[in-house]
């Protein structure tokens, strides 16, 4: 059995004409750059997300400096974000001179603890990034309320969690990404919505951000020739949006087919109080973007060896928090400043999770976990 953390070879297969068509139509026609589909796509992903504007960009990374170039911050700013994340969220924020302030997550969800974030604010914070980790959204019913009392704007990183629908308290819905004063996101190739290449966009509600967003991605004008602010150069290929028109409309069954694996896998390995298994927060659905456990009381790498010897993958979302990086030494944080995401680093490990899993596959995933446990003598 060919076991893959993701298997996007599987499902290009599965629509494989359209896709090929769709690339051939923009090879032929030779608009390359900012062909039709780019704007056709960020129209159909505004429609998908019920969100007034879609700006597309060049990658995730790209999204998240946009976003915190067209909000006007300057060095020297506070910008607080989770130590358990990808490095690209406070990575933008270093770049341009602000400072990134970590906060911890919580020991269930993943998720940027609110109540940490609000210890955290000081007169010079500016903006919050919650990042939607793994595939399910944080706690925007308590962000939005702390953003709103202390006057700062809100950048969702999304780039896991595109599709999630997250219920406020007075029954609103809203799709990550779209709560915040920018919401950004990633189509690299294993994201939930990827494309085959970089790719990146942003999602916001006020016109003149989307204007000063657009502007921004390209090269600070409106006009061509014209620059009326310092921009960058940040573009999703019409090749890319091309194949993300083909792909949009599959994305809830992606999510539903992450969702049935995750299920799966609650239900075989839920019991063990050696491994704990995702929580699911009550206020978002969850599209699964990984499947991570909690190794409680041995060793993980242990398990991810063993299951390496029989061809099964696994990965570790982060071996360290962004707070003990070594670039990231030069913020002052050390070690035991944030206990939860040191010990969540020490402690996950992600199994396998895609759109084209077989029922073979994720029974032969489970009877391995259970056989290593057993083996171990854990429950
Ligand atoms: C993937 C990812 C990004 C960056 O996206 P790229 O397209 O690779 O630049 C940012 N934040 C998070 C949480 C991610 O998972």
């Amino acid at each position: 059995m060919n076991i893959q953390m993701v298997d996007l070879k599987g499902q290009y297969h599965a629509i494989k004409s359209e896709i090929d068509t769709a690339i051939n139509d923009v090879i032929e026609s030779s608009a390359f750059i900012n062909g039709p589909a780019v704007s056709q796509f960020a129209k159909e992903l505004a429609a998908y997300n019920k969100v007034a504007y879609v700006v597309p960009c060049a990658n995730g990374t790209d999204a998240l400096q946009l976003a915190m170039m067209a909000l006007d911050l300057v060095p020297g700013d506070e910008v607080i974000v989770p130590s358990f994340t990808y490095v690209a969220t406070a990575e933008v924020i270093a770049l341009l001179g602000l400072t990134p302030v970590f906060v911890d997550v919580n020991p269930s969800d993943f998720l940027v603890s609110p109540t940490k974030i609000k210890e955290s604010i000081t007169p010079k914070t500016k903006a919050i990034v919650p990042v939607h980790l793994f595939g399910q959204c944080a706690d925007m019913e308590s962000i939005m309320a702390i953003a709103r009392e202390h006057g700062l704007y809100v950048i969702e990183d999304t780039a896991q969690a595109i599709g999630a629908v997250y219920t406020f308290k007075d029954g609103t819905t809203k799709k990550a990404g779209t709560m915040g004063d920018i919401g950004t996101t990633s189509f690299f190739p294993s994201k939930n919505l990827g494309c085959y290449g970089d790719g990146g966009a942003m999602f916001t509600n006020d016109e003149q951000l989307a204007t000063r967003l657009k502007m921004i991605a390209n090269h600070g004008q409106r006009v061509k020739y014209y620059h009326d602010i310092i921009g960058v150069n940040s573009r999703l290929d019409t090749v890319q949006a091309a194949i993300l028109r083909v792909k949009l409309p599959h994305l809830d069954q992606y999510s539903a087919n992450r969702n049935r694996s995750a299920e799966y896998y609650d239900k075989a390995l839920g019991h063990y109080k050696s491994i704990v298994t995702p929580v699911r927060v009550e206020s978002s659905t969850h599209v699964f973007h990984q499947y991570t456990l909690k190794c409680i009381g041995f060793d993980r790498e242990e398990l991810k060896a063993f299951l390496q010897q029989k061809s099964i993958p696994s990965m570790v979302y982060y071996p360290v928090p962004l707070h003990l990086q070594k670039g990231y030494a030069q913020y002052g944080f050390a070690t035991g400043s944030f206990p939860v995401s040191e010990q969540l680093a020490d402690q996950v490990l992600s199994l396998p999770i895609h759109t084209e899993q077989t029922e073979e596959e994720l029974s032969y995933i489970v009877e391995n976990v259970k056989d290593f446990l057993h083996t171990k003598g854990l429950n």
